[in-house]
């Protein structure tokens, strides 16, 4: 299977720039998955590595083969819509076996290599199974055998599990990556779902209004974001605007609402403006102890239940909100509403940026 590299793809629709200057490199047998906001450019992007879409200027390349100018028909792709495309008068055998038998396998060859495919995705069907017969799941399944089938170089899955109500979509994005791996292919899969994307992809790319702004694995991306819009598009973060105190080596002391917060960090001028960035996870509650120092306190606001963890607005006495989510271990140690309690931040957990240039709002858009 192939490595992909796309190299300064740009695309312009009458009055959008969809893709500006984007350029990507894949490695061979891994799963990329591209994130970003809805009209960010995703599925103009694997339009255009598809063949589907030509864009306006760049190069696509997959192995070694120049692939710019082709038409879909000779990338070797597989390509996988979020609508289901199975054909509804075949049956569902019919239908995985469509690229093979399209592909000149013989009869019993292809359906040896049927069986195999839907053996391998979990997916038993009768030989008079229709696509209208199959639950959301096993269609989706059906549809991403019909492309595995196919044998591409290259998958392109675009919100391939779009269509599935939450429980169904979780469990097929595990046999999604399972499948892909086993058969050492090389995919590229867009989502809007973040959690989907970290749990299944060995590395993220992140997409804002047309251009990349961020690649990496998804616990770099996820602990360490090297952009503001990161930090707030994967995941959750409480953001602080802040003035630099002091700056060591490796730590900063800087002024948060008037209080004083020291962490991790170095090459901060002092008075810099900065912004800080900390995970709702890596907020430590305590109750709040008279005698000690009064900042960082706060109350209680909210307390919100979300299964596997509980999720705390807290009112700071300086008027910041901080949102803060810990395990939920039952009722024993829960803090109640209306609870004063004192906050820190778990070591080296809070991420600090310079001011970005565009202004903050800018930087962390969603649009
Ligand atoms: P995403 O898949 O990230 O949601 P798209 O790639 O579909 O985003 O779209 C990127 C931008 O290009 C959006 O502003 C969208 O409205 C625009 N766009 C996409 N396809 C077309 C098209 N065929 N004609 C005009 N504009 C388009
Ligand atoms: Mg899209």
């Amino acid at each position: 299977m192939p490595d992909m590299r796309v190299i300064g793809l740009s695309k312009g629709f009458r009055d959008v720039l969809a893709l500006q200057d984007v350029s990507l490199d894949m490695n061979d047998g891994e799963y990329v998955s591209i994130i970003g906001p809805s009209g960010c450019g995703k599925s103009t992007l694997l339009k255009c590595i598809a063949g589907i879409i030509k864009q306006d200027s760049g190069e696509i390349f997959i192995g070694d083969r120049e692939v710019t100018s082709l038409p879909p028909e000779d990338r070797q792709l597989g390509y996988m819509f979020q609508e289901i495309a199975l054909f509804p008068h075949m049956s569902v055998l019919q239908n995985v076996g469509y690229g093979p038998r399209v592909r000149g396998k013989d009869r019993r060859s292809s359906r040896e290599f049927v069986g195999q495919i839907m053996e391998m995705a979990r997916l038993a069907v009768g030989s008079e199974t229709y696509p209208d017969e199959l639950s959301g799941g096993a269609s989706q399944k059906a549809a991403l055998a019909r492309a595995i089938a196919a044998e591409p170089e290259l998958m392109l899955l675009d919100e391939p599990l779009g269509a599935l109500d939450a429980h169904v979509r979780a469990a097929l994005r595990y046999e999604l990556r399972r499948l892909v791996k086993e058969l050492q292919l090389t995919a590229i899969h867009v989502t809007h779902d973040q959690e989907e994307a970290m749990s299944i992809s060995d590395r993220l790319v992140i997409m804002k209004a047309g251009r990349i702004v961020e690649v990496g694995t998804p616990l770099e991306l996820y602990l360490t974001p090297k952009r503001l819009f990161t930090a707030n598009f994967l995941g959750e973060a409480n953001f602080f605007q802040a003035t630099v105190k002091d700056c060591t080596a490796y730590q900063v002391t800087a002024s948060v609402n008037g209080w004083t917060l020291n962490f991790a960090g170095s090459g901060y001028a002092s008075g810099e403006r900065v912004v800080l960035a900390a995970r709702p996870e890596s907020v430590i509650l305590t109750p709040a102890d008279r005698q000690a120092s009064q900042e960082w306190i706060g109350t209680v606001r909210d307390r919100m239940l979300l299964g596997d963890c509980i999720r705390m607005e807290i009112g700071m006495n300086n008027n910041l909100t901080v949102i803060a989510q810990t395990p939920n271990r039952g009722l024993l140690g829960m803090v109640d509403r209306g609870e004063t309690v004192r906050i820190d931040f778990s070591v080296g957990s809070i991420l600090s940026y310079r001011w970005p240039a565009e202004g903050l709002d800018a930087e962390l858009a969603l649009e």
